[in-house]
């Protein structure tokens, strides 16, 4: 009987967390590797003051951590859109609160093996409080999300990541509908790629810490 001998993939895994960590440092993210998400937890924790406001992007790998949860429980006060039964105008709310918290904590839709990240967003207040506003900004991304390129890192939110959103906002999208982006034939109201920031280096006035975890979370 074959033996699955897993040496190969280990190391092909590890070269191309070592590449995407070196270039996200040369472009001034400080960027480091946990396996687990319980390990990303922590390092999270430890990085947010429990006086800190905190906004939480809508994002599913940190709702996959259970970080909200944690956060509230331990005292902090955390700006949450995806509360159920939240009205228009709180939800608009907690949007802009994102943009003036302590910590803004988010995941990206990819991340470029040569150090760039790649968002596509509807409303945009989680990619403008991933550049400007908070003072601290923690990005959390499996290593499922690394993409070669800028190029590739879009073709995967419009075929990866955004099929799955729109599926779960039932949005009559053609990605929403087939699984594949048509963007031409794609229009509003229910279209939700409206905005796409490639943020190439770390932002001036912005201290962004990069965890990249192991495991596979989130679209
Ligand atoms: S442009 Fe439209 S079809 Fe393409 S990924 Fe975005 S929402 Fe989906």
């Amino acid at each position: 009987m074959y033996k699955p001998n897993y040496e190969a993939r280990v190391w092909y895994y590890e070269k191309i967390v070592e590449t995407t960590i070196k270039n996200l440092i040369k472009n001034g993210f400080d960027a480091f590797y946990v396996s687990t998400k319980d390990e990303a937890l922590k390092k999270i924790l430890d990085m947010v003051p429990i006086e800190a406001k905190v906004g939480v992007g809508g994002s599913l790998t940190l709702r996959e951590m259970g970080l909200i949860e944690i956060l509230t429980k331990r005292g902090n006060s955390v700006a949450e859109t995806w509360q159920p039964n939240l009205s228009k105008e709180v939800e608009l709310e907690m949007r802009r609160k994102h943009l003036t918290s302590d910590v803004f904590i988010s995941s990206t839709n990819a991340i470029t093996m040569d150090g760039k990240l790649v968002n596509i967003d509807g409303t945009g207040n989680r990619v403008a409080a991933m550049i400007f506003g908070p003072k601290k900004v923690i990005i959390v991304a499996s290593v499922n999300k690394i993409v070669k390129d800028v190029d590739e890192g879009i073709e995967r939110v419009r075929n990866v990541a955004a099929p799955m959103n729109a599926k779960r906002y039932n949005k009559k999208t053609p990605c929403g509908i087939t699984g594949l982006c048509d963007e031409k034939n794609c229009e509003l109201p229910d279209r939700i790629c409206k905005i796409i920031t490639i943020i190439e280096r770390r932002p001036t006035n912005t201290d962004t810490t990069i965890i990249l975890v192991g495991e596979a979370l989130g679209y």
